[in-house]
C-alpha cells in the first residue's frame, strides 16, 4: 500500500524580546505577501497586545482566540478567522494571563505546538507573532516553530539583545526542539541617511553572513499608516517602498524554506 504523505506547514516565529522593533509589521506583511504568492498562510497572533489581529482587520474584541484554545480547550480550527490577506488565529488581552495559567500544566512549553499541529496540514506557512519577552509564551512559540526570523533595527543596543536571543534559540534547540533554526535576521525601519545604522548593518553582515536577509525594510510611513485601516502595508499601498521590500523579503523566505526541504 502506498502511504500518502501529509504535507505540514513550515512554521516560522517572528521573535525579538524588545518591543517596537517591527515584529508585528513583519508578521502581517509577510503573511499577506506569502498569500499573494499563492501560499496558504496562517498568522498566529501570540502577543496579548493583539496588534497583528487588528492589523489583519480582525476584531480583537470578538474572540479570545488562541487563549481559549490553549487554556479552555476551545476548538482550534473553529477559532481561525479567515481574511482575504491570510487566515488569523487571533489573540486578545486575556493571553497576558496565560503564562501564569500554563505554569502548572504538564507540557507547558508545548501547548501552542499541540494546537498548531492540528492546523499544520491545512497550510504552507504558519507565522507566529511573539510578545516582547523571552518568557513562557515565546518559549511556546520557539517549541512550535521550525524557524525564527529576528527583525531588528540597526542600533547599538540591538546587537546586545541579539546575543541573549541567539542563546535562547540555541538552548531551545538543544533541549526541546531540535528542528529549530534561525532562518534570518531582518533589518527593519532602516534609514540610509543614518551612518550608525549603516555601520551596524555592515557589522551584522560581517558577523552573521548569509543569516542576514539581503532585503532591507526601509523606514516607510505607509507601513505605519496601514494598521489604522486594518490592512497589511503590502495591500494598503502596494507601490510603496515598504510594501515592495516586504514582497521581496517573502521571496527570500520562500527560497530559504524550500532549500531546507530538498
Ligand atoms: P513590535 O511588534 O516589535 O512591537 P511593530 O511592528 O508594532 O513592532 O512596530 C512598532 C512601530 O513602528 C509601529 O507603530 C509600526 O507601525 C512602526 N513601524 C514598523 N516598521 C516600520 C517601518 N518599516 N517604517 C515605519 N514604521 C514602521
Ligand atoms: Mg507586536
Amino acid at each position: 500500500m502506498t502511504k500518502v504523505g501529509v504535507f505540514l506547514a513550515k512554521i516560522v516565529a517572528i521573535v525579538n524580546q524588545k518591543g517596537g522593533v517591527g515584529k508585528t509589521t513583519t508578521c502581517v506583511n509577510l503573511t499577506s505577501s506569502l498569500k499573494e504568492k499563492g501560499n496558504r498562510v496562517l498568522l498566529c497572533d501570540f502577543d496579548p497586545q493583539a496588534n497583528s489581529t487588528s492589523g489583519m482587520g480582525v476584531d480583537k474584541a470578538a474572540s479570545r482566540g488562541v487563549y481559549d484554545v490553549l487554556i479552555n480547550g476551545a476548538d482550534v480550527t473553529a477559532s481561525v478567522a479567515h481574511t482575504r490577506y491570510g487566515d488569523v488565529l487571533p489573540s486578545s488581552k486575556a493571553l497576558a494571563g496565560a503564562g501564569i495559567e500554563m505554569i502548572d500544566r504538564e507540557n507547558r512549553e508545548f501547548l501552542l505546538k499541540q494546537a498548531l499541529d492540528v492546523l499544520s496540514p491545512n497550510y504552507d506557512y504558519i507565522l507566529i507573532d511573539c510578545p516582547p519577552s523571552l518568557e513562557l509564551l515565546t518559549l511556546n512559540a520557539l517549541c512550535a516553530a521550525d524557524g525564527v526570523i529576528i527583525p531588528m533595527q540597526c542600533e547599538y543596543y540591538a546587537l546586545e539583545g541579539l546575543t541573549d536571543l541567539v542563546g535562547s534559540v540555541k538552548r531551545v534547540r538543544a533541549e526541546k526542539n531540535k528542528n529549530l533554526r534561525i532562518v534570518a535576521l531582518l533589518r527593519v525601519m532602516f534609514d540610509t541617511r543614518i551612518t550608525l545604522q549603516q555601520q551596524v548593518s555592515t557589522q551584522l553582515e560581517e558577523h552573521f553572513g548569509d543569516k542576514v536577509f539581503k532585503t532591507i525594510i526601509p523606514r516607510n510611513v505607509r507601513l505605519a499608516e496601514a494598521p489604522s485601516y486594518g490592512l497589511p502595508g503590502v495591500v494598503y499601498d502596494r507601490s510603496s517602498k515598504g510594501a515592495k521590500a516586504y514582497m521581496a523579503c517573502a521571496e527570500e523566505l520562500i527560497e530559504r524554506m524550500e532549500k531546507k526541504h530538498k
